[in-house]
C-alpha cells in the first residue's frame, strides 16, 4: 500500500516532475510562464511537451487531451492519441509544444449563446499553464481556456483567469499606497466545500426523474426525514467510509487536497472539503472532484447527487466559496494584522469587499442562479436569495466605532484609532457561529455560500474578483491623489462604512423577519433564474465587466442567453419527464391497485354483502379520483410544454417557465405524492423517498 504522500500527485505533471525532467533553462522559464503569466515560445513548449508526453506514456497514457470548461457546466475533453506512423511499420508516441499550446476541438456544439454564430464557427484552446497536466482515464490532461477565433471567451475559465488578472492590477496599486513595494502579484485563494447525496445504484436505475434530471420529481415525505437531526457529523456508515476512502486516493493522485469529510444534514447526504488553492486551480479540482465522485460512487455500487435539490422537504444541497486575497510574498490581506498600519490596510480591503459585496448584489446572485439552486435560494431554505454580510459583532463593532469615532467597546474596550491602534484579535470561535448568512467574514476569508451544489465555481468567482477589483480601483484612485494619506484613508474607511452598512446583517438570515428588514434596507431580493439573469447586462454591471476586461458587451449577452437557455431546457426536461412517468408509471401503478382492490371487494361480496369494506370502497374512489386529477394535471402540463415552444424570445421563455410550468408541475406532484401515500408499496413504480434516502445500509 502507497503512503499518502507516495500517493498525492502521483497522476500530476506537477513542479517536481517538470524540475526533475526539464532541462533547467527550460524548467526556470515556464516557472516564469506560470509565476508571471509570460508566454512560453515554441522551442520552449517542444521540450516540455516532449517530457509531458514520456512521463505520460510511462504512467500508462496513450492520449491527450485538452480538458476545458464549457458553458454547459461540466468539462468537456476530445482525446487524441498520441501515435504516429513511424517508417517501420510501427509506431511513434509524439506529442508537440504546437498541440500542448493550442487545441482545436470542433467546437460548433458547445453553448456559445450565438457568439460563434455572429463570426466564426470555430474555437481553439490555450494552455493555462498554471493548472498542471494531469492523466485521467489513461489520458493527459491539459488544462485549457477555450474561446472562439476572434478571441471570445466561450468558456468559465478565460473570465476567471481575466478577473483574477483585474483584481491583482488593482489590489497592487492599493499595496503600494502602503509602501508594499516587494510584493509582486496579488491573488485569490478558494477552499469550496462540496455537498453531495449518495444512494444506491439499483434504486436509481429504476427512477427516470433521476436518470434525466438528477433530482426527485414526485416522492412522497417518509415518515423520517432529517427531523432527528442525527445525521450530521454522525458515524459514517462502512459503505460510505469505503467510498470515502477511495475518493480521498483517487484525489490525492489528482493532487486535490481533499482534507475533510463529514455527514451532512439530510440523511444520505455528504460533505468534502478540500485545502484552498488558487481560484482557478480550485476551480479546475472542484470540477474533477465532482467527476471523480460519480465515478467512484459507481465503482462501489452507488451514485453521487450533486443536484441542488434532488429530494423535497430535506435540505439541498451547496457548496461554500472560502475566498480570500493573498500576496506572493504569504500576507492574507483579510486577516487583520499586528500593527496599526497592517490594520488600516486591513480594513481597507474589508470595506473594499463589504462595498463590492453591496454594490453588485446582483451580479453574485446572477453568479449563482440555475434551475436547480432556484429550489433552495429564496425557498425557505439555506441560504435565502436576499444577499447580506455576516461579520460578527466584535467586527461590527469596530465598524461602529470607526463610523461614529466613539470608543471601541469590544473585547478590550480600546478606543478606535485607525493607523494608531491595534484590532483585536479575532477568534475563529466568535466569528463563525452565523451559519444562515449567504456571505460570512470567518476569521480571514470570506465564505460565499450560495453556490450550488453542482455550479462551477468560476461563475461566482468571477463577480466577486471583479466587482472587489472595481471597488479597489476607485479607492486607488481616490487614495492616489490624497493630499494627507492616513486622513484620506480615514474618511475612506469611515464614508464607505456608512454607505454600505446595510448589507451587514448578524442575526437569522432565514426568518420572515429578516425579509421584511432586507426590503426596508433595499436590498435586492431575487428570487428565481429569470428574475436575475437580465441584471447581467444592466449598464451598471456591463460597464464594470468591460471596464476590467473580464468581458466583453458581446460575451455578456451570450452568456445571459446561455444561462436562460439552460434554465429553460433544464426545467423543460423536469416538465417532460414529469409527463412521461405520470402516464406511463404512475397512473398505471394505481389503476393496477385499484384493480386489486375492486376484485377483494368483489371476492367480499360474493361472500356476503355484510363483509366490511369500507377500506376498499374509500381507497378505490378516492384513488379514481386521484387518477383523474393525475391525468387532468398531467395533459395541463403537457398543454404547456407545448405552448412553450411557440414562445420565440428566451426571456419570455423562461418567464413562461417561472410562472406556468413550475406552477402545473408543483400542482401534478401534489396529486400524485398523495396518490403513493394511498397506494401499496409493492405497486408502486420506483422507490420511495424512504428506500432512496435510508437505502444505503
Ligand atoms: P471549518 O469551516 O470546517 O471550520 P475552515 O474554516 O478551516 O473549516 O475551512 C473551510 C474551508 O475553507 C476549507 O476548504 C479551507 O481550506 C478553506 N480555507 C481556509 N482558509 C482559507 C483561506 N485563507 N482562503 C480560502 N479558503 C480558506
Ligand atoms: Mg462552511
Amino acid at each position: 500500500m502507497a503512503t499518502v504522500p507516495e500517493l498525492f500527485g502521483k497522476n500530476v505533471f506537477d513542479d517536481r516532475q517538470m524540475k526533475a525532467r526539464l532541462p533547467e533553462k527550460v524548467y526556470n522559464s515556464i516557472r516564469k510562464t506560470i509565476e508571471e503569466g509570460k508566454q512560453l515560445d515554441l522551442s520552449l513548449a517542444n521540450a516540455v511537451a516532449s517530457a509531458m508526453k514520456d512521463w505520460a506514456v510511462e504512467n500508462g497514457a496513450t492520449h491527450y487531451t485538452h480538458w476545458f470548461q464549457p458553458m454547459t457546466g461540466v468539462t468537456a475533453e476530445k482525446h487524441d492519441s498520441f501515435i504516429s506512423p513511424a517508417p517501420d511499420g510501427g509506431v511513434l508516441m509524439e506529442f508537440s509544444g504546437k498541440e500542448l499550446i493550442k487545441g482545436e476541438p470542433d467546437a460548433s456544439s458547445f453553448p456559445s449563446g450565438g457568439l460563434r454564430a455572429t463570426f466564426e464557427a470555430r474555437g481553439y484552446t490555450a494552455w493555462d499553464p498554471t493548472s498542471f497536466a494531469f492523466i485521467k482515464d489513461k489520458t493527459l490532461c491539459i488544462p485549457t481556456a477555450f474561446c472562439s477565433y476572434t478571441g471570445d471567451a466561450l468558456d468559465k475559465k478565460t473570465p476567471l483567469l481575466r478577473s483574477m488578472s483585474a483584481l491583482n492590477k488593482q489590489a497592487l496599486r492599493i499595496l503600494k499606497l502602503f509602501g508594499n513595494d516587494s510584493v509582486h502579484m496579488v491573488t485569490t485563494s478558494v477552499g469550496p466545500e462540496q455537498e453531495y447525496f449518495l444512494i444506491p445504484k439499483e434504486m436509481y436505475d429504476l427512477r427516470e426523474d433521476l436518470i434525466f434530471t438528477g433530482r426527485t420529481l414526485f416522492g412522497a415525505k417518509p415518515p423520517k426525514g432529517q427531523e432527528m437531526d442525527d445525521h450530521y457529523f454522525g458515524i459514517i456508515k462502512p459503505r460510505v467510509a469505503e467510498f470515502m476512502k477511495d475518493l480521498n486516493d483517487e484525489l490525492w493522485k489528482l493532487g486535490i487536497l481533499a482534507k475533510t469529510e463529514h455527514n451532512e444534514v439530510a440523511p444520505a447526504q455528504h460533505e468534502l472539503a478540500p485545502i484552498y488553492s488558487t481560484t482557478n486551480i480550485a476551480t479546475d479540482h472542484n470540477q474533477l472532484t465532482m467527476e471523480i465522485m460519480q465515478k467512484v460512487a459507481s465503482k462501489h455500487g452507488l451514485v453521487c447527487l450533486l443536484h441542488e435539490k434532488p429530494f423535497a422537504g430535506v435540505n439541498g444541497s451547496g457548496k461554500h466559496n472560502n475566498w480570500s486575497i493573498a500576496t506572493d510574498t504569504g500576507v492574507n490581506l483579510l486577516t487583520p494584522g499586528e500593527t496599526p498600519y497592517e490594520n488600516a490596510q486591513f480594513l481597507l480591503f474589508l470595506v473594499a469587499v463589504i462595498k463590492a459585496v453591496d454594490e453588485y448584489q446582483d451580479l453574485l446572485r446572477l453568479s449563482v442562479a440555475t434551475a436547480g439552486n432556484d429550489h433552495r435560494l429564496g425557498a425557505n431554505e439555506a441560504p435565502p436569495a436576499v444577499i447580506s454580510i455576516f461579520l460578527g459583532d466584535e467586527l461590527e463593532g469596530v465598524l461602529d466605532a470607526i463610523e461614529n469615532e466613539t470608543d471601541y467597546t469590544g473585547s478590550k474596550s480600546a478606543k478606535m484609532k485607525l493607523g494608531v491602534d491595534v484590532l483585536p484579535e479575532f477568534k475563529k470561535d466568535t466569528t463563525d457561529r452565523n451559519r444562515t448568512s449567504p456571505f460570512a467574514f470567518t476569521g480571514n476569508k470570506f465564505e460565499f455560500r450560495m453556490l450550488g451544489s453542482s455550479n462551477s465555481i468560476a461563475c461566482a468567482n468571477i463577480m466577486l474578483n471583479s466587482a472587489v477589483a472595481e471597488i479597489l480601483k476607485d479607492f486607488a484612485d481616490k487614495l492616489e491623489k490624497a493630499s494627507d494619506f492616513e486622513k484620506d484613508l480615514h474618511e475612506l474607511i469611515k464614508s464607505t462604512i456608512k454607505e454600505h452598512k446595510r448589507i451587514i446583517f448578524n442575526g437569522n438570515g432565514y426568518g420572515d423577519e429578516w425579509m421584511e428588514e432586507a426590503a426596508k434596507r433595499g436590498l435586492s431580493n431575487l428570487k428565481t433564474t429569470p428574475d436575475c439573469m437580465p441584471k447581467l447586462l444592466d449598464k451598471k454591471n456591463a460597464d464594470m465587466l468591460v471596464g476590467h476586461g473580464v468581458f466583453t458587451q458581446a460575451e455578456l449577452e451570450s452568456r445571459c442567453e446561455i444561462m436562460l437557455e439552460n434554465y429553460t431546457k433544464a426545467v423543460n426536461i423536469e416538465a417532460l419527464t414529469m409527463v412521461d412517468m405520470a402516464k406511463k408509471q404512475i397512473i398505471p401503478a394505481v389503476e393496477d391497485y385499484v384493480a386489486s382492490l375492486v376484485t377483494t371487494a368483489s371476492r367480499k361480496m360474493k361472500i356476503s354483502a355484510d363483509i366490511p369494506m369500507e377500506y376498499e370502497k374509500e381507497v378505490i374512489s378516492k384513488l379514481s379520483s386521484l387518477v383523474d386529477i393525475i391525468y387532468d394535471r398531467t395533459n395541463i402540463l403537457e398543454a404547456a410544454t407545448i405552448k412553450l415552444k411557440d414562445i420565440e424570445d428566451i426571456t419570455e421563455q423562461a418567464y413562461y417557465i417561472r410562472d406556468e410550468i413550475l406552477a402545473k408541475m408543483a400542482s401534478l406532484r401534489v396529486a400524485a405524492d398523495e396518490a403513493e401515500t394511498l397506494t401499496d408499496k409493492k405497486y408502486w413504480p420506483f422507490p420511495t423517498y424512504g428506500d432512496l434516502l435510508f437505502g444505503v445500509r
